[in-house]
Order: structure tokens, then sequence, then C-alpha cells
């Protein structure tokens, strides 16, 4: 292999395609792409070297940092996933990185590490279907207690903070509605409190970042301890494979192994390789032009007579302009607001608008072309969904409204298309209706 190169005169788009010039996690210098790896189980050559592998795994030290990895088995860690890792890491602006089989796998794992019994989890109270399910149906089982608050109000959050928090998670752009809670405010707090506390009672910020993507806002430079990412959507990007990933300080990462050895959850390495092969190297590429398309079609719907409002970090009338231009930017400092937006229809009333978002949904399921009725998001293609009865189904819907999603609201997220293609289809959709 090659010296060490010195990457940090590149770009970050270019630092996207490339990764790591030089990787100790596997020796593959005569492929220009890693090659696809699939073997479950690893030669160890002699009892001693497969007793070391014991020993090093889950065991960073500076020694085996800088050092190959002896493979013992593909739950343990494997090339691909490993060389995904360290990319996953460098795009986030991380330490460190951990894969799992799906961002839900992520999610309960970082959650896993972070908290025991008796422990106390605040979250945002709106938040993706399956996260919310898993804080409301399983943690109580487990003894964990969940608060789930508006962390739009500090002084909430503050009075709410017990000594048993371990853990502040939330997501920005929150899921569906798209409102933004300000990373930095959250974690200024939290670090004051910190400084009171023994390392063991230290609260954590975990954000999901899945829909701004590492290329549109990235947590940790604001304060956050975690990030985690479903990969099956913007970073994957095509939509082939599930993925998810934790991305935090270096300490953290043994435990994550450990814990991932244990429960399981593990990222297939037939699924880690599209995203190192095709997602990250063309994530700047892709959500570029998604954010180009989805500015052109908010403005559209903006001022489309059937629609009420858009919500869309990047349009001056999204009440939190100021705090989307604080925090969301791409690798050279420019806004850039995300591929994804939520809009309502003019209506009579609850019942009514959400008539007319089905209605809307299910013309363009019918006629649409370059629209796809789906969920998932962050795909190549334009899909568009009815968060109320899917995605956050598992949400009631009384509390639905009271946390800011309309009973018709509509979930779009951006493909690669060319915008005036999109906007055909939603502009013959809503004639219909
Ligand atoms: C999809 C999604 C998840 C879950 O990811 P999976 O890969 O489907 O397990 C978590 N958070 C957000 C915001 C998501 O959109």
């Amino acid at each position: 292999m090659s010296e060490e190169k010195n990457t940090d005169r590149y770009t970050k788009e270019t630092q996207l395609i490339y990764g790591k010039a030089h990787s100790m996690k596997w020796d593959y210098d005569h492929h220009v792409v890693p090659p696809i790896t699939s073997s479950a189980t690893y030669r160890l050559d002699s009892a001693q070297r497969g007793a070391q592998g014991f020993i090093e795994f889950a065991h960073t030290t500076k020694e085996t940092k800088n050092k190959q990895p002896i493979l013992i088995y593909d739950r343990l860690g494997e090339p691909n996933k490993d060389i995904l890792e360290e990319n996953l890491a460098y795009a986030e602006g991380g330490e460190s990185a951990v894969s799992f089989a799906c961002g839900m796998a992520a999610i309960s794992g970082i959650l896993g590490v972070l908290t025991k019994s008796g422990d106390d989890i605040i979250a945002h109270r709106t938040m993706y279907g399956c996260t919310y399910s898993l804080l409301t149906n399983w943690y109580p089982r487990l003894n964990i207690s969940v608060q789930l608050l508006n962390l739009h109000d500090l002084d909430m959050l503050h009075s709410a903070i017990r000594q048993e928090t371990r853990v502040i998670y939330f997501e920005s752009p929150v899921n569906p509605t798209l409102t933004l809670l300000d990373i930095g405010a959250i974690a200024s707090l939290v670090r004051q409190i910190n400084e009171t506390r023994s390392e063991e009672e230290r609260i954590h910020i975990v954000v999901d970042n899945t829909f701004a993507t590492p290329y549109c806002q990235r947590p940790l430079e604001l304060g956050a301890d975690f990030v985690v990412h479903s990969l099956t959507k913007g970073i994957g990007g095509f939509g082939t494979d599930m993925g998810g990933v934790v991305i935090g300080p270096e300490k953290h990462r043994d435990m994550l192994l450990l814990y991932r050895k244990d429960f399981g959850g593990v990222l297939s390495p037939k699924a880690a390789w599209p995203v190192l092969v095709y997602g990250l190297p063309t994530l700047s590429l892709r959500v570029q032009r998604q954010i180009e398309t989805t500015m052109k079609i908010a403005r559209f719907l903006e001022t489309h007579p059937k629609v009420k409002a858009v919500s869309y970090p990047g349009l001056p009338s999204f009440p939190q302009y100021e705090l989307a231009q604080k925090q969301m930017y791409n690798y050279e400092g420019a806004f850039a607001p995300g591929t994804l937006m939520y809009f309502t229809l003019k209506s009579d009333s609850p019942q009514d608008s959400r008539d007319k978002g089905e209605a809307l949904i299910n013309t363009i399921a019918d006629n649409a072309y370059a629209i796809t009725l789906a969920v998932s998001l962050g795909h190549t293609r334009t899909l568009i969904e009815h968060p109320g009865s899917m995605t956050h189904s598992a949400i009631p819907a009384e509390e639905q409204v009271q946390r800011g999603m309309d009973p018709g609201g509509i979930r779009l997220s951006v493909g690669i298309e060319r915008a005036e293609d999109i906007i055909q289809d939603l502009e013959e959709g809503l004639a219909r209706i």
C-alpha cells in the first residue's frame, strides 16, 4: 500500500468518493473499488492468532487501530462494513462509526449502550413512528422511563431533566413536519448541566440526522454527542438496501461493537457495499440536485391556490428560516435545506383535509410517472406518502394533531428527476381533486 496521503487539502466532496486514502481494514490495493466480500467466517491460521483476535475485538487501543484487524466472524467485523464505517465517520466529521442492519437497529443500539434499568430518556414528542413505538412500547418494559416533550421549549426541557436522565433524543428536521430543533442551544444547555455531573451520570445528546444527511447538516459540529442515520434513506440513496449507523466519540466504539455482537443487528456486507461504492460517493451530487429541485417544487406548491401551507426549511416563509440557515449548511458552508417537504391542502375541516390529502395521493398513485406513492425517502425517485396513516400511524391520531401534524399532511421526498416533470405530475394531480 502507498504511504498515507494527506487528504486534508482536498474537498469533502472528493473525499466522499475516495474515503480514507489508506485503510488498515483491508488490503485491496490493486482493486480500484473495494471488492464485495462474502465470507461469514475467516481462516485463523493458528490457535494463538485466533485467541489474539478475540482479545483485540472491541478492544480499541492505539496499537490495534494501526494494524490490520484479525478477522474472525462476520458478526464481529468484516472488511466491507469496516471500511464503510471509516468513511461514514469521515462524512459526518465524527471520530468513529458503527454500522447496523438498519436505522432502527442503530437507534436501539446507541440507546441500549447509553441506558440501563432505572434511567430516563427525554425525546422530542414528534419523531419517526417506529422510534416512537420503540420508546413508548418497549423501554417502559425495561424500566427505562421516557419523557416526550416539546424540545422547542428549553425551559421545559431544563426542568424535566432528572438525575436519572441519560439521553436527549431528537430528529432535526423533525419527521414528518420538517420543523427544526436548535441543536446548538440544546447542546449548550446540556453542557452546563453535565459540568455538575460525573462521567457515569452524563447526559448524551443523540440526533437522528437521517432527513438532512451529513451533506446538509453535521450535528456533531453543533454539539451533539452522537448521530444516527438510516442508511436506507439518503446516504444509501438508491433504495436497494437497508442499513443504519451510529457516529460518535471513539471511546464508545467498543461498547457499540459488543452490543452489536450480542444483540445481532449486523449490517450485511452485501448491504454495506452499495453504500460504500454508490451511496457515499454520489451523496453530494444527488443532494445538491435534489435541493435545487425541492426549492422549485416548494415555490410552485406555495403559490398553488389549493395548497394551504408548505413546510420546507429553504423557503423564506419557513417559520424557522433563520435557524435553518444557521444549522443546515453543506461542506462548503452554503445553505443546504434538505430534500424533503411537508405540505397541507386547503380544507373546511380536519376530516376534509384528510380526504383531500388521500385523494391527491391516490390520483398521483394512479396517474403520475415521476412521483411514486411509497414510504422511505432520500431515494433517486420522488416519493410521496401520507404520514398520518403510514409512517406515523403508531402515533395516535389526536396526538398527531397536538404534535403539529395535519390530518391530511403530505410528505414529499424529492428525487433526482427534473423539477418540471415532478411539478407537472403535482399540477395534474392537484387539478383532479
Ligand atoms: C427510516 C427512518 C428510520 C428507521 O430506519 P430503518 O433503516 O428503516 O430502520 C429512523 N429515523 C428516520 C428519521 C427515518 O426516516
